[in-house]
């Protein structure tokens, strides 16, 4: 079992899991690559110990055990896996830089709208 970040996460990436993962492996990618953002960060599938500590340190609500994906957002659980088959470690950092933090419920609300989730 494993978790999964959407594209809820795209362009807000406040990097409160990064933070809370005890074993780090929540990553945001450094190489430029058109098929995976910067904007947001990814769970390394298999390094992930299913500890459930992203999922309420997440703001933007962005966050689901792979079982539990909306299907709108499926095919974030195959780019969580596949970013780390194409790029070797040295592309990723476990200390990601944020873009949104402290969102209000509003904006939170907003940002599901954008994806159709809602
Ligand atoms: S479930 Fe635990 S180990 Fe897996 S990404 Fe979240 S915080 Fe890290
Ligand atoms: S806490 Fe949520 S929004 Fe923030 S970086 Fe992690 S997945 Fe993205």
């Amino acid at each position: 079992m494993t978790w999964v970040i959407t594209k809820l996460c795209l362009d807000c990436k406040d990097t409160e899991c990064a933070e809370v993962c005890p074993v780090d492996c929540i990553y945001e990618l450094q190489a430029d690559d058109e098929e995976f953002s910067k904007n947001m960060l990814y769970i390394h599938p298999t390094e992930c110990i299913d500890c459930a500590a992203c999922e309420p340190a997440c703001p933007w609500q962005a966050i689901f055990e792979d079982s539990q994906v909306p299907t709108l957002f499926n095919a974030d659980i195959e780019l969580n896996a596949k970013v780390f088959e194409k790029h070797p470690p040295e592309d990723f950092t476990t200390e990601p830089t944020a873009i949104r933090k402290n969102p209000t419920p509003e904006e939170i609300e907003e940002n599901k709208k954008k994806w159709g989730y809602a």
